[in-house]
């Protein structure tokens, strides 16, 4: 019999375009100026740097700012090309770049914060810059005056920064990462647990859909509006990318027994009926498709469970495990390699470019397109 030959099938990945070097620390947060081959960071190494493509194919600072402080996070808005940088001494800084970003003007510094900036972002319509720092503050300030606005504002994005913060304490998640998709109304965020959660903010319905598909803390989230498709990254350097056009379900509650749902044998816990039934207890686990309490001899089976979120194999029961169909099991997630530890991501919708800031001090460009579309 002839031997056959199955020609492997072409993975597709995104594509290196670049890699920005000469950092001398950290870049805590870069973005990719849109329609420019350009580049703004900012560095724990104090620099301010504006980085655009030579002849020669590689990126080179126009602007090369130092800073008093290390820089933590910035906001860039090309429509004013208004650059507000967060710093670790608590002070915000902002900036009016040149139509050619070949030079900077400073407009205003202002503290904002008694610690470390953490976040930084300025809304056009609102003339608002919004941050959040160490000491735990959530300020906004008139980007015109940078006076204080501070107070209570009922507005969309406080709100969700406000109920996220009530649910996230609740399960005690560190948050690292948010990213809010205007037209489903659904906010995104990622945690230092692994785990990503979909809040459905729009609906009002309060539900959470959690998605782990990450072996490490989630450092950044972006959502891609017109492919419906989010691409977060880990410390681990992982990027996946989600399909959200398929309806996910929430994970079930876990159920509370003293013995196992299924073989009925009591959980070591439970003195009385091991005593009547001169049995020893077992260790008790949970199924994460139905979420009833089984021992691990009824729940020895793993499966992927992807419309529930689980994109690694998890534990599930028997009778759930045959309920799960080849077709149920199907991927809607991709998965690649950065090859550095990420502490940014940002995405330019329109060419399709993800840029990925690494602990290694590197910046890397990556065209999507073979994986956004
Ligand atoms: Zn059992
Ligand atoms: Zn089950």
């Amino acid at each position: 019999m002839a031997a056959e030959i199955h020609p492997k099938p072409l993975t597709r990945r995104p594509v290196l375009l670049n890699k920005i070097e000469g950092s001398q620390d950290v870049v805590n947060t870069a973005v990719i100026i849109p329609k420019e081959d350009g580049v703004i960071s900012v560095s724990e190494d104090r620099t301010i740097r504006i980085w655009l493509k030579r002849d020669s194919g590689q990126y080179w600072p126009s602007v090369y700012h130092s800073m008093p402080s290390p820089c933590s996070c910035m906001s860039f808005n090309q429509e004013t090309r208004r650059l507000s940088v967060g710093m670790d001494n608590g002070f915000i800084s902002e900036f009016v770049l040149a139509e050619d970003y070949n030079k900077m003007t400073p407009s205003r510094t202002f503290q904002a914060h008694q610690g470390r900036v953490t976040v930084v972002l300025f809304v056009l319509e609102m003339e608002w810059v919004l941050s959040t720092g160490q000491d735990k503050n959530f300020n906004w300030h008139c980007s015109e005056s940078g006076q204080r606005l501070g107070g209570y504002r009922t507005t969309a994005w406080v709100s969700c920064l406000q109920y996220l913060c009530q649910t996230e304490c609740v399960s005690r998640k560190h948050v690292t990462a948010l990213c809010w998709d205007p037209v489903q109304r659904v906010l995104f965020s990622g945690s230092s647990d692994h785990s990503i959660i979909m809040w459905d903010i729009g609906g009002r319905k309060g539900t959470a859909i959690e998605l782990q598909g990450h072996n490490e803390k989630v450092q950044g989230l972006c959502y891609a509006h017109h492919t419906r498709q989010l691409i977060s990254c880990s410390s681990d350097g992982g990027i996946v990318i989600w399909n959200m056009d398929v309806k996910r379900q929430e994970t079930p509650e876990w159920l509370d027994s003293d013995s196992c749902q299924k073989c009925e044998q009591p959980f070591f816990w439970n003195f009385k009926q091991m005593w009547d039934s001169k049995k020893i207890g077992l260790r008790q686990h949970h199924c994460r498709k139905c979420g009833k309490a089984m021992c691990g001899k009824c729940s020895s089976k793993r499966s992927t469970i992807p419309l529930m979120g689980f994109e690694f194999e998890v534990r599930v029961c028997d009778s759930c495990h045959e309920s799960i169909t080849d077709e149920d099991r199907a991927p809607t997630a991709t998965f690649h390699d950065s090859k550095h530890s990420i502490v940014h991501i940002h995405y330019e919708v329109t060419r399709s470019w993800l840029l990925t800031s690494g602990a290694d001090k590197i910046i890397k460009l990556w065209d999507m397109t073979p994986v956004v579309s």
